[in-house]
């Protein structure tokens, strides 16, 4: 199976007055077509591991692979490009626009990728058909409940066929029967074929999901392995 994410002995520190080291040498691999959750209590590293596995930021030591590019290597303007073409990514405020549209928020998901217009509208129906909401693809995200919102965020993070889905405390923002809503969504479409890697401090999610990792001040200190 070919990893989609790889971490190396992937170290954080924050400078400061002490410095702190947020993570301590992660190894971490995920392949395609897992469903994996990486579990912490508050201040094991998630955000950061998080933050690392999508570009966002880079590591103070250690290596970092998105797709098999390995971050280290990359100018910023080649990580942004790796971020929009390989990786989607959900998070727990949902980041919509509110004024437009549920169909024209997925469609911003292949904004940076030159697609033309009326191709980004088309694919971002067909993303929300696989979350289950054609019937709300023309309102405003604005008008949309909590568990709709989310489900447009997840539909954004996969109109671009992404290598693997960051979701960071997906269900966070939800109540406990929408947020178990929003995890049968996400066993659905891996069992559709997409890599998922929730982040999570809460169990009952951690726990239903193939795979999981557990992170304890910076390092993992249990993880149930892949299938494959
Ligand atoms: P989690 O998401 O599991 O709660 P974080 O990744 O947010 O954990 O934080 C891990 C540790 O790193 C904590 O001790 C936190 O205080 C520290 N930390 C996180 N971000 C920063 C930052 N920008 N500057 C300094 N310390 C940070
Ligand atoms: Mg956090």
């Amino acid at each position: 199976m070919t990893a989609v994410l790889e971490l190396l002995g992937v170290r954080k520190i924050y400078p400061g007055t002490p410095p702190v080291a947020s993570l301590r040498g992660i190894d971490l691999v995920v392949h395609s077509g897992e469903l994996v959750a990486v579990a912490g209590p508050s201040g094991s590293g998630k955000t950061t591991l998080l933050n690392l596995a999508a570009g966002l930021d880079r590591p103070s030591g250690g290596s970092v692979r998105i797709a098999g590019h390995p971050v280290e290597k990359l100018s910023d303007r080649e990580l942004s490009g790796v971020r929009a073409h390989r990786l989607g990514v959900v998070f727990q405020q949902f980041f919509l626009l509110d004024r437009l549209s549920a169909t024209d928020n997925v469609a911003t998901g292949l904004l940076y990728r030159g697609v033309p217009a009326a191709e980004r509208r088309r694919a971002a129906r067909t993303a929300l058909e696989r979350v289950g909401l054609a019937h709300r693809a023309g309102f405003p995200a604005g008008h949309l409940s909590g568990g709709e919102r989310q489900r447009v965020a997840i539909a954004r993070a996969l109109v671009g066929r992404p290598a693997v889905v960051l979701a960071d405390e997906p269900t966070g923002n939800l109540d406990s029967a929408t947020g178990e809503g929003v995890v049968t969504l996400l066993h659905e479409l891996n069992a559709d074929g997409v890599t998922i890697v929730v982040i999570t401090h809460d169990q009952q999610v951690a726990a239903a999901m193939h795979r999981r990792v557990e992170l304890h001040d910076g390092l993992v200190v249990a993880d149930s392995g892949s299938a494959s």
